[in-house]
This record gives structure tokens, C-alpha cells and sequence, in this order.
């Protein structure tokens, strides 16, 4: 029988972690982004490890932008909402443990994510100028970047 290259600890493992496995779900819901520049997406678990839900960066619900509108990267920015926004909709305050956003949460996001109560936030990517760390670091929240988990083989998942 063939030996495997793998290390011991991953011959043992059966399944994803609880970070993996909302980093894996994170990146599915970046999919449905329309931002054609930067797709972000985020996943909210409860205290029990149990998804509340999923989000992703885009226009507010019901508005249509005509194709003019995405062609300007730079105007488009003040008009979108970050995935960490659309996420904080689907709780409230005390009942979420954990986030993870293929994106790290820029300043006001990381604010906000401080005032829901969350516990640890886990990212893939980091974001320039975020204040992240230093406002985690005092408001005692977990932040964590993950960048090895599952990959998603998709059609949709590749930069523009
Ligand atoms: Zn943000």
C-alpha cells in the first residue's frame, strides 16, 4: 500500500475545524458579491457553533446599479456595504460568538463588531490602513487571519 505524504496529525482528522469551516462558508458567500473589484464575505456563529447566517459586500437590498455605475472603482466605495454591515443585520447584541471575514474588517467595521459583543474574528485577507488589531487587542476580542482552509474551486472565484 502507497504511504501517504501526509503528516500524522492530518491522517487523523476527519473535518474541518469550527474556524475552517466558517472561513469555507465566508468564501462561498463572497460569490454572491456584485462588486466586481473586491467580493468579501462573512458568516455569524452563536455560541453553540451554529450559523446565523451569511453576508456579503454590496448595495443596499433593492437598489439595481446600471453597468456605468461599477465602472468608477474609486466613486463606487462610499455607496457599498461591507459584508460586516449586511452580517450584523442577522443578530443582535450578546447572541453571536464568532465571525469570519474573508476580508479583515476595516476600523469602523471592527467597531461596530466590538459593539455586537463578538468574541473572535477570523480573516483571510488583510486590509490595508484597518485598525483592527489595536481596537481587538483592547476590547479583548480574539482577531485571527486564516488563510489555509478548503479551497473552492468556482468559476466566479478569480479577480477581475
Ligand atoms: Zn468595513
Amino acid at each position: 500500500m502507497p504511504s501517504k505524504k501526509s503528516k500524522p496529525a492530518d491522517a487523523l482528522r476527519s473535518r474541518l475545524t469550527i474556524p475552517e469551516y466558517a472561513m469555507a462558508l465566508a468564501h462561498v458567500a463572497s460569490l454572491r458579491s456584485e462588486d466586481p473589484f473586491r467580493k468579501v464575505g462573512a458568516v455569524a456563529f452563536d455560541h453553540d457553533n451554529r450559523v446565523i447566517g451569511t453576508a456579503y459586500n454590496g448595495l443596499a437590498p433593492g437598489f439595481d446599479a446600471d453597468h456605468e455605475f461599477w465602472l468608477d472603482r474609486d466613486q463606487r466605495r462610499k455607496f457599498m456595504l461591507h459584508a460586516e454591515v449586511n452580517l450584523c443585520s442577522l443578530f443582535t447584541r450578546g447572541n453571536v460568538k464568532l465571525i469570519a471575514c474573508t476580508t479583515e474588517p476595516c476600523t469602523s467595521c471592527t467597531q461596530m463588531l466590538a459593539a455586537y459583543g463578538v468574541k473572535e474574528i477570523y480573516f483571510r485577507d488583510g486590509y490595508p490602513d484597518s485598525e483592527a488589531r489595536a481596537i481587538c487587542d483592547l476590547y479583548g476580542i480574539k482577531l485571527t487571519q486564516l488563510t489555509d482552509y478548503p479551497l473552492i474551486i468556482s468559476e466566479f472565484d478569480s479577480p477581475k
